[in-house]
């Protein structure tokens, strides 16, 4: 029976496909049976996970006291000693391997069957406090699934073999497990939660895949293998579509396909207004493989490189020469282009295995450049890997979620003293490496002076900023309807911020994902915005906005937005604004 559901499109363009189901919390397991001679050697598969998994919660007990960060790291440590306690219940440790020798079944499903039982008693349970932990039960029963996979995240190892119509399907996607497709091509992806700045969104713009978020019930609708058609520009997903709707959306999807080919036109033009004034468009970028979508683009440069997805993934982190490597590949691969390397911004729905690391890392949390001046250690890494890379391009350097000038001076300090180490071992690097910040919080853009007499360059991080000033964590659905660029408040700042650095002549730029959307360029333009740091998938599409737009006319509509203070009339100035 053909259905549709609505929800919030987060990446353009139409995919037909087939669907399948998966979640993050990786317990959507295969069920097969293991022939008789086989048993014992998969009750040994389960028996090496569970001593991987104690292993695993040894080395993060060790790392926690190592780190001592007080209450936290007490919380921490209580955590640990439940899930150690509950690993080591022999209704962990003993009955799925009755199971697998009892019904002759993969581990993965002996341990879902032996959760299932025991989710299924916590429902009578009273006592808050016990019901609580069927999280943690939870939890554990998910780091035993992992490690029998060798690995965390939710491309298993099916996903791989597929065809390349796979239309994902998920309760939630974290970024982690989004970063994964880059190597495993999918077509689009659907979940039931999620903002439309949240990482996974933004990944998937990066992506070029259609995506839609807060769907609410997909992941119980869907059926595996069931065909679905994805419209990511409207959000909506239609579910076992008869003959006639197949046409119309293939009709469609070749006529987004053409309009992309033909834009590709305009891919060496400079961006150039009619009136003459020359606009920077950079890329946004993840990993040092996209710069290949960076040169189809035609970016001018790179505004942007999220480093924390080289983080992801994976159990360790990686080292100084993996680092080293990386940023040199992008510095080289753009040619004397600028690349901004933004430093490490983990935390908030970035976290480095996809699992939620507690409170330490909500949006309001140490994360980003606190999380770095936590670590010392990672963070020289990091700092001598770029200082390094510094030499092979037009390397530059900025610092996430800046909000205090302690924060930059403290900053200031870590970068000298590696240059101080990188020197006195003789290595080479640009020792005028230029320092810029993100404004994206709202303290940081109110008192803006503080931070131009020391940075050489701002960019505006609008997802964050927006997220801050209306107190809307941008990665949950139920508040996404009033996550608004365009609130007066939020309009105020960036322009603010825009006038304040050109009038210092310190270079702004926006690289949220405002820059990326067509329908804000000439507001951008008007509020006197000349750099624009975006996915290179949303580049041409503004290029080809910026080449049609004449600065005289749009100057005067955006000062109007900026007085208006009310979001109806904000809307149809906008309208006149693009028309
Ligand atoms: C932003 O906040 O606008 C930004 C560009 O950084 P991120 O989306 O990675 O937080
Ligand atoms: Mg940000």
């Amino acid at each position: 029976m053909s259905f549709t559901l609505h929800g919030l499109g987060v990446s353009g363009g139409i995919a037909i496909g087939h669907a399948h189901l998966v979640t993050s919390a990786s317990l959507e397991v295969d069920h097969y049976q293991i022939p008789e001679e086989f048993v014992a050697r998969e009750v040994k598969r389960f028996d090496k996970a569970v001593k991987n998994v104690r292993t695993e919660l040894d080395a993060l007990e060790k790392e926690i006291k190592a780190t001592q960060r007080g209450d936290a790291s007490a919380d921490m440590a209580a955590f640990l000693t439940v899930h150690r306690m509950i690993l080591e219940d022999p209704s962990f440790t003993e009955t799925p391997r009755e199971v697998i020798a009892r019904e002759s079944c993969n581990a993965e499903w002996a341990l879902k069957l032996q959760l299932d039982d025991l989710l299924a008693q916590f429902a009578d349970v009273q006592d808050e406090y016990l019901r609580e932990r069927k999280t943690d039960v939870r939890q554990v029963a998910e780091r035993i699934v992992a490690a029998l996979a060798g690995q965390g995240g939710v491309v298993p190892e099916k996903l791989r073999e597929r065809a390349e119509d796979t239309i994902l399907v998920a309760h939630d996607l974290s970024p982690a497990d989004v970063i994964l497709f880059k190597d495993h091509k999918v077509a689009a992806f659907v979940t039931d939660v999620g903002g439309s700045t949240s990482h996974t969104a933004i990944l998937a713009r990066s992506l070029a895949i259609p995506a839609i978020v807060a769907l609410h019930t997909a992941r119980e609708l869907v059926r595996e293998d069931e065909v679905i058609i994805v419209d990511g520009t409207q959000g909506v997903v239609i579910i076992d579509p008869d003959e006639t709707v197949l046409a119309e959306y293939r009709l469609k999807q070749n006529q987004w396909k053409l309009e992309r080919q033909k834009l590709s036109r305009i891919k060496t033009a400079l961006a150039e207004t009619l009136d003459g004034t020359l606009i920077e468009l950079h890329a946004n970028i993840e990993l040092p493989g996209d710069l290949a979508a960076v040169k189809q683009s035609g970016a001018t440069g790179i505004g942007l490189f999220r480093t924390e997805f080289l983080f992801m993934n994976r159990k360790d982190t990686p080292d100084e020469e993996e680092q080293f490597a990386a940023y040199k590949t992008v510095a080289e691969g753009m040619r004397g282009q600028p690349v901004v390397i933004r430093t490490l911004d983990i935390g908030a729905d970035k976290t480095l295995d996809g699992t939620d690391l507690g409170t330490a890392h909500s949006a309001l949390g140490l994360r980003a450049i606190r999380y770095c001046l936590s670590e010392p250690q990672l963070f020289n890494t990091q700092l001598r890997a770029i200082l390094r890379a510094s030499r092979f391009g037009n390397v530059k350097i900025l610092i996430p979620m800046l909000v205090s000038v302690t924060e930059l001076r403290q900053t200031i300090t870590a970068l000298d003293i590696a240059k101080a180490q990188l020197k006195a071992e003789g290595k080479k690097f640009n020792d005028e490496i230029q320092v810029g910040g993100m404004i994206e919080i709202p303290a940081a853009a109110i008192a803006l002076p503080m931070f131009l007499k020391t940075l050489d360059f701002l960019s505006i991080g609008t997802n964050d900023l927006i997220q801050y000033t209306l107190a809307i964590d941008r990665a949950d659905d139920t508040v996404a309807h009033l996550y608004d660029p365009l609130h007066p408040a939020v309009l105020m700042l960036i322009s603010n911020v825009i006038q304040q650095a050109n009038a210092a002549n310190i270079p702004v730029a926006v690289c949220g994902e405002m820059a990326g959307d067509v329908e804000l360029t000439r507001l951008l333009l008007g509020f006197g915005l000349r750099h624009f740091s975006m996915h290179p998938a949303n580049l041409l599409p503004v290029k080809q906005r910026v080449l049609m737009s004449n600065l005289p006319d749009v100057e005067p509509v955006a000062a109007k937005i900026l007085k208006s203070g009310d979001p109806e009339k904000i809307r149809s100035l906008l309208d006149k604004l693009n028309a």
